[in-house]
């Protein structure tokens, strides 16, 4: 696989080095500069990836104030600078986002990753009664079925953990309601004597 993260290292060895580094940072230290410097550069060639990247390296970087057009799906879809296409429309035709040919696209927004409970979803879920916490897995894996974004899984996920973080009365009465069985047994058994 071409998609090894970070790994657009050139083979070759360059010709003529800078005694230091360039640093896009060194003058300016601005929240804008680092998200720009922060961005991963996803769905597309090795190619465009390096044109992309030497923008953000020399400052030449423009972020979109407002979402493009994709040229595939004809929606208000694209939300990265010198993108054409949006990110589904990439991984459903599997071409390079920016110049649309190329089909060697390098790390490719993984929205299929598989969904990962996050700390905060585990520390609730600690705090959650045996019983609850069975119910709240059997819930998840239903849910994981339904074909959801990551985000969308998450945020019913954590709604589904709220509503059973807050009724807490409730699961006291299921349980006395579940002691009852013993009863009938010590009727039955006194009457055999
Ligand atoms: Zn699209
Ligand atoms: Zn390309």
């Amino acid at each position: 696989m071409s998609t090894q993260r970070g790994n657009a290292s050139r083979q070759r060895a360059q010709k003529y080095k800078n005694t230091t580094a360039f640093k896009n940072t060194m003058h300016d230290k601005s929240d804008k500069t680092k998200m720009i410097n922060s961005l991963q550069i996803n769905d597309v060639c090795t190619r465009c990836k390096e044109v992309i990247a030497w923008k953000i390296k020399y400052k030449k970087y423009k972020p979109l104030t407002q979402l493009k057009t994709c040229v595939a799906c004809g929606e208000k879809t694209v939300k990265r600078a010198y993108h054409v296409m949006c990110v589904k429309c990439g991984i459903k035709t599997g071409k390079c986002t920016k110049c649309c040919k190329s089909e060697e696209v390098v790390e490719v927004t993984v929205e299929e990753k598989p969904f990962k409970v996050d700390r905060e979803m585990r520390f609730i879920i600690k705090e959650l009664p045996e019983r609850r916490r069975r119910t709240f897995n059997r819930y998840m894996e239903k849910k994981m079925e339904e074909k959801l974004s990551n985000e969308e899984l998450k945020e019913d996920l954590l709604k589904k953990l709220e509503a059973l973080k807050v009724d807490d009365k409730d699961d006291e009465d299921d349980d006395f309601g579940l002691s009852d069985g013993g009863e009938s047994l010590e009727c039955e058994s006194s009457e055999d004597e």
